[in-house]
């Protein structure tokens, strides 16, 4: 049986041995304690490489490992970095190349599968929900936002960065793109654009009747619907999973009718949204998977 080593890396690193897809034993997480956010924030990205290496090296205990994948925040070709909004100074970064020389100095010999974090997101879902044979899209609204597709295949997977509107004003985006989506759904665009309330309190004031929060709750469900409806008329419909911190926002009738108006093709009609919780096991099986069978 193949046992692979899974990795993600987000605001946090989390690491476990996967094996028949699902974790076996401990999974090492770096920091250890669940609330100290954002350290690899302001991290050096050699530093990182570091801690993945080591806590790879703690989940593997001296055992014999087939593959190893790691889901990772930007876009990377072949592990090289070639930009992560979320972690800037990663950009540049030979991160596979890097984890496996340090690995290879250790006994561990084998390559490094880097894909997007999100991508390896949506590989755990097909892979815990039986879809590994068809196409899984995963919303994830955290920090930013992601848009992971399974297979990835040679995608980019940075739909978070769909263009959603043409205002000028819309300038919130980590990335600093105008008019992206994560400038409007991402957590930090949220804390940028209502500098007065935390996005939990602009939902629960929308429920309230708040006028301005109401506004924005149905703005922010629009350009969920124009991203996706991008995404069917792009790649085809289908079943999209929505995950992350703040999934827990999404009301799904208020979605599903967007959506409604902006897909009216018949052969495109018919996709399935679903808010799932996910935990960092998802993505670190689904990494493990995508590295098991590249
Ligand atoms: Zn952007």
């Amino acid at each position: 049986m193949t046992k692979s080593i899974g990795a993600l890396v987000t605001e946090h690193v989390a690491v476990g041995i996967v094996e028949d897809n699902k974790i076996v034993g401990t999974v090492w997480r770096f920091p250890d304690a669940e609330n100290s956010s954002d350290v690899l924030g302001g991290m050096p990205a050699e530093e990182i490489v570091q801690i993945i290496a080591r806590a790879i090296e703690k989940a593997r205990e001296g055992s014999e490992i087939d593959a190893i994948g790691v889901g990772f925040p930007g876009i990377n070709r072949n592990g090289f970095i070639e930009d992560s909004p979320n972690l800037k100074q990663t950009k540049g970064l030979h991160l596979g190349d890097s984890l496996a020389a340090l690995l290879g100095a250790k006994g561990t010999g084998k390559p490094v599968r880097v894909l997007n974090d999100a991508a390896a997101l949506a590989a755990g879902l097909a892979a815990t929900r039986g879809q590994l044979d068809k196409l899984v899209r995963v919303w994830y609204l955290g920090v930013g936002i992601g848009l992971g597709r399974y297979p990835q295949g040679d995608a980019v997977s940075e739909g978070g960065h769909t263009v959603v509107t043409l205002d000028p004003k819309e300038t919130f985006c980590g990335c600093g793109g105008v008019g992206h989506l994560e400038g409007i759904m991402g957590h930090r665009s949220m804390r940028l654009r209502f500098l007065d309330l935390e996005p939990e309190e602009v939902f629960e004031q929308a429920r309230e009747g708040d006028e301005r929060c109401r506004e924005f709750v149905e703005f922010w469900h629009r350009a969920l619907a124009a991203a996706t409806a991008s995404s069917i008329h792009i790649d085809g419909p289908g079943k999209f999973f929505i995950s992350g911190l703040n999934a827990r926002h999404v009301q799904a009738n208020m979605l599903d009718t967007y959506l409604h108006d902006m897909v009216k093709m018949s052969p495109l009609q018919g996709s399935a949204l679903e808010v799932v919780s996910t935990s960092d096991e998802t993505a670190i099986i689904g990494a493990a998977v995508s590295a098991a069978t590249s």
